[in-house]
């Protein structure tokens, strides 16, 4: 009988142990289930949509040359796993490991059903280098501060990435049915607004694993100083890969340490801090783990009584929303970043803090509205990464800038876009006489997020 391979967010065949062990045994069946129903479960948002449907059409590819079917199936998880397995009357299914919460729920009930009707159910770790459960503090807690979290994590190497399985037995059995792709409609149609997507990305694995030596080769050595900067091209750009699981952390840990033991980067920075940016992608996710509802609470509930605004409480927060989101709020730099997001689905991290900061105590919105828009519109936008860099720049999350730390996006753009070339790119006008002015005072507005937190204190 051929074992199944589910996959979820490890879009890839190359360091899959899921996929290693069912080719290793037998025939091998793959199934993706797009779930958006099952209790708890988020919708992708639209960016998201559009990476996933070029990566299944390229893991399709991908499998197709080891003669291993796709199916796709679509509904709640635990039902058309349940049904595959029926169908082909499988003896064992093979899943990588996630870690939000509703997610665990429905891989929990899939593997104690399969049990029951004697099916191996056998699941692995590839997504994470750590499972977060094994990672506590001396007194057994999770960690709320990063330095130590990733001081106790990176003590050790890790394992190397698995080669991808070369072609063995196809499937020879009857396929069963498969959705198309196409009739999810991940993709937008009218109006299509993909097209910066499409000129700014390339959604397959082979393409991330190449940035991936790009980087290492052109930009490492100089990361330390130039990942600040978003008027230059110092990041890896590799998180919307790393998200869809194009890219295995393990892969991108043992590429870098390769490259640590040749002698060229001898005294530079920047791997450290490369691979630190890693643990904080772990981070995150040790903080989801513990937290299912990182996305909608607090983690420090003393920030449950501030009085952030909503989108509905006056007719003017609508139009500041709005103006955030379109990147028309009169500060180049914010404007910069919003226009960047929306046309090619990313944002340079310096500009995410600067424009979260801005929406969060200039505008003085919930941190929730912005985490939902940045949902909506990254290609990298994670379930957990998200909500918890939103919650670091509100200040009520892990190891956050304290709240009254507050951005000065003037101030910001003078020292990481010093010839203002990012903020020219994006907003060609800003010098010209029909951009806007701000839509709130910065000093004013400071000082009113300053009292607001005071008396939320209080
Ligand atoms: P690099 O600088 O090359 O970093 C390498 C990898 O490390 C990234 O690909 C990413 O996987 C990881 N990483 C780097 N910084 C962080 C961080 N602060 N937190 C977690 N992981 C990190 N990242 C996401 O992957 N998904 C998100 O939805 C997301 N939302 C964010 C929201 C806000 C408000 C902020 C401030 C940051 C957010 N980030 C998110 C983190 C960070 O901005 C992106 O990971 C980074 O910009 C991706 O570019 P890169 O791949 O070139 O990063």
């Amino acid at each position: 009988n051929a074992s199944i391979v589910w996959f979820r967010d490890d879009l890839r065949v190359a360091d899959n142990p899921a996929l290693a062990a069912a080719t290793a045994e037998g025939e091998v069946m793959a199934l993706y289930v797009l779930d958006e129903v099952s209790p708890g479960i988020r919708p992708l948002g639209g960016a998201a949509k559009w990476w996933l449907h070029h990566a299944l059409t390229d893991l399709r590819n991908e499998l197709d040359n080891l003669g291993i079917p796709l199916i796709l199936r679509r509904g709640p998880g635990e039902h058309a796993v349940a049904g595959l397995i029926n169908e082909l009357a499988a003896d064992t299914i093979y899943w990588n490991r996630r870690y939000g919460g509703p997610e665990r729920d429905i891989d929990a009930a899939v593997k104690s059903h399969a049990l029951e009707s004697g099916v191996h159910a056998e699941s692995f770790q590839a997504s994470l280098l750590h499972e977060p459960w094994t990672v506590t503090t001396g007194a057994g807690n999770p960690y709320q501060v990063f330095t130590p979290f990733w001081r106790t994590v990176s003590a050790h190497d890790f394992r190397a990435p698995l080669e991808a399985p070369t072609a063995g037995r196809g499937f020879t059995g009857m396929v069963p049915d498969s959705d198309i792709l196409e009739s999810w409609a991940l993709l937008p149609v009218a109006p299509d607004w993909a097209n910066g997507l499409r000129e700014n990305w390339s959604p397959t694995a082979a393409a991330g694993q190449q940035l991936l030596e790009d980087f290492l080769e052109e930009a490492v050595g100089e990361y330390a100083e130039a990942r600040d900067r978003p008027d230059r091209s110092g990041t890896s750009r590799l998180s919307p890969y790393l998200r869809w699981g194009q890219l295995s952390p393990f892969q991108v840990w043992a590429a870098l340490a390769d490259k640590r033991r040749g002698n060229e980067l001898a005294g530079s920075p920047g791997p450290a801090v490369f691979a630190s940016e890693l643990g904080w992608r772990e981070f995150c996710w040790h903080q989801l783990f513990h937290h299912p509802d990182l996305a909608t609470s607090n983690l420090r509930p003393q920030f449950d009584n501030f009085p952030w605004r909503s989108s509905g409480q006056d007719p003017q927060a609508k139009e500041h929303l709005s103006a955030w989101q379109q990147g028309a709020t009169g500060i180049p730099l914010v404007d910069a970043g919003q226009r960047e997001l929306w046309h090619t689905g990313t944002m340079h991290n310096r500009v995410r803090m600067v424009t979260a900061s801005f929406l969060i105590k200039n505008l003085g919105f919930d941190w929730r509205l912005g985490e939902q828009w940045f949902w909506d519109t990254l290609v990298d936008a994670d379930a957990a990464s998200n909500p918890a860099n939103w919650q670091w720049v509100a200040g009520s999350g892990a190891d956050a800038a304290p709240y009254f730390r507050i951005f000065n996006p003037l101030t910001q753009a003078k020292k990481f876009d010093p010839s203002g070339a990012y903020v020219h790119r994006w907003v060609p006008e800003f010098l010209l006489p029909h951009y806007p002015e701000p839509i709130v005072d910065l000093q004013e507005s400071r000082r009113a997020a300053l009292e607001s937190y005071a008396s939320s204190k209080s």
